[in-house]
């Protein structure tokens, strides 16, 4: 699935590209004729994203037309420079759009056209984006309180907050400490802060990288692989506990979770049906995208260091560290040591507890409680101020430099350069590389300095360059960034590959 960081990413090239102009429309593969005929040769006046839902308005005012796309699984809109022949196009090519300089092309699950009523209607029908400015959580809230689904099934309801996929979902429930079975309703105060506040830092991030990066900088380094980009999707154990990963069926979808970071809250009974599915959940099976995870050894695990220090304490010490958390205080010595690892995990991973520093735990907890008190009230809903977006280029580029098939997330922001930087697996994943991916690898522009590191990993494979042309000149033998230049989307701005989290927000 398309996931809306990836969406907000097509808007926001889009908005650089194609905004302002008139374009030829047509639909190559004849399944939007009457809505091409209704946007032909009128300018795109404005773009808007809510969610997994682009909407492309053409004409002024009350009259003007509405282009709604949504990409579903593996949808994608391209935007090429207008060569002397018309662009190559697929069976699943609904729209062809024809500017003076630039085409660009949509395949999308749906496509279809109305006016203003429509983009009304959609939007009406969608939950808070925490991609948008005007996203107001509360409506999320209101939604958990009234709703009878589990959280795991809320944060993939569109109608409850919009834009959230299968992987963030998995991620953000695991940083949040948060079981996807919890009935919505049962989701405390302080839990729904935590599922928000990680949504908008998670899409946040996506929507700047490219990437699905879920790890923390700082946790990443301690981590290792393969837990640097994900904690848990894709993963046969935990990165912070060791736990094997449990992963069942909701609505279709794998549910991940680690049942020890993520336990059910006390006292929370499941109804019969989803507590036999949960009893039936099994080890996860991975498939290709990147290494095989090796379970760490629990005693190296900063996590388990911290809960092992954390469990020398009596219970009545825990108690009263979790009170100057405003931590519940019930529950057995396990989950208390557990309520109160999870309250420092934030920005206490790397401490053992404060021992070697000679700070309490109570210190330690206090600091970190503040720390994220303040990250939260500074983290603001929205794609203004995040700083550099990395080009679709350069996101593919870091897939690639981390050894990620185009398998685990669908991008749907493609330039032509991003075709041919189709990443194959290092090492344990090369020889099972999707042939798919191989077959779309038509030619790479990274940057130059990039690629011969890449190609001697073996990371990266470059087919033959295509000769592409810009108002009928060759660029063969263009760099990549003159090419770049051609195309309108820069690859003028220095970005750090890897973890987004080095660059600043
Ligand atoms: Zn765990």
């Amino acid at each position: 699935m398309v996931e809306g960081h990836q969406c907000h990413r097509v808007v926001h090239a889009h908005k650089k590209v194609l905004l302002g102009q008139r374009f030829r429309a047509a639909s190559p593969n004849g399944k939007f004729m009457d809505g091409a005929k209704a946007i032909d040769q009128q300018p795109l006046t404005r773009i808007e994203c809510h969610g997994k839902n682009l909407f492309y308005f053409f004409g002024e005012g009350e009259g003007a037309v509405v282009l709604h796309a949504h990409f579903g699984m593996s949808g994608a809109f391209k935007t090429l420079p207008r060569g002397g022949s018309p662009p190559e196009t697929t069976p699943n090519t609904r729209l062809l759009l024809t500017g003076e300089r630039v085409v660009a092309l949509l395949s999308a699950m749906i496509v279809q056209h109305g006016g203003l009523d429509l983009y009304e209607e959609k939007v009406a029908k969608l939950g808070p984006d925490p991609l948008r400015e005007d996203a107001d959580k509360e409506r999320l809230w209101a939604v958990m309180q009234k709703s009878k689904k589990s959280i795991g099934q809320l944060l993939m309801d569109q109608t409850a907050v919009a834009g959230i996929g299968n992987i963030y979902r998995a991620e953000i429930l695991f940083k949040a400490g948060v079981h996807p079975e919890e009935p919505g309703r049962l989701v405390s105060r302080e839990g729904f802060e935590l599922i928000w506040r990680h949504s908008v830092d998670l899409l946040q991030r996506g929507f700047k990288s490219g990437s699905i990066l879920t790890v923390d900088a700082d946790e990443a380094k301690i981590l290792g692989p393969p837990w640097q980009r994900r904690y848990i999707y894709n993963h046969k154990s935990c990165g912070r506990c060791g736990s094997a990963i449990s992963t069942w069926i909701i609505q279709a979808r794998t549910c991940y979770a680690c049942l020890t970071c993520q336990p059910l809250q006390a006292g929370t009974e499941l109804n019969p049906e989803r507590a036999k599915i949960l009893a039936a959940a099994t080890g996860t099976k991975v498939f290709n995208s990147h290494c095989a995870p090796e379970p760490p050894r629990a005693d190296s695990n900063p996590r388990s260091k911290a809960a092992a220090a954390l469990g020398r304490l009596t219970v009545a010490a825990l108690k009263e560290k979790l009170k100057e958390l405003n931590e519940p205080l019930d529950g057995k010595k396990a989950q208390l040591v557990e309520r109160l690892a999870t309250a420092l995990q934030t920005a206490t991973l790397a401490t053992t507890v404060g021992e070697e520093e000679g700070e309490s735990a109570a210190e330690v907890a206090a600091g970190a409680n503040a720390l994220m008190k303040a990250e939260a009230a500074a983290l603001q809903p929205g794609t203004q101020g995040l700083g550099h977006i990395a080009t679709a280029e350069e996101a593919a580029l870091e897939k690639a430099r981390a050894g990620e098939g185009r398998n685990v997330e669908h991008v749907a922001l493609e330039t032509e350069g991003t075709l041919g930087l189709a990443a194959t697996q290092s090492k344990t994943g090369a020889k099972a590389a999707p042939r798919r991916a191989a077959a779309r690898m038509v030619k790479a522009e990274a940057p130059a300095a990039e690629l011969p590191a890449l190609q001697a990993s073996g990371k990266l494979t470059i087919r033959k360059r295509r000769t592409a042309s810009v108002a009928g000149r060759s660029t063969r033998s263009k760099s990549a960034a003159q090419t770049a230049e051609a195309r309108g989307i820069g690859l003028d701005v220095p970005y750090e590959w890897g973890n987004p989290e080095t660059t600043e927000r």
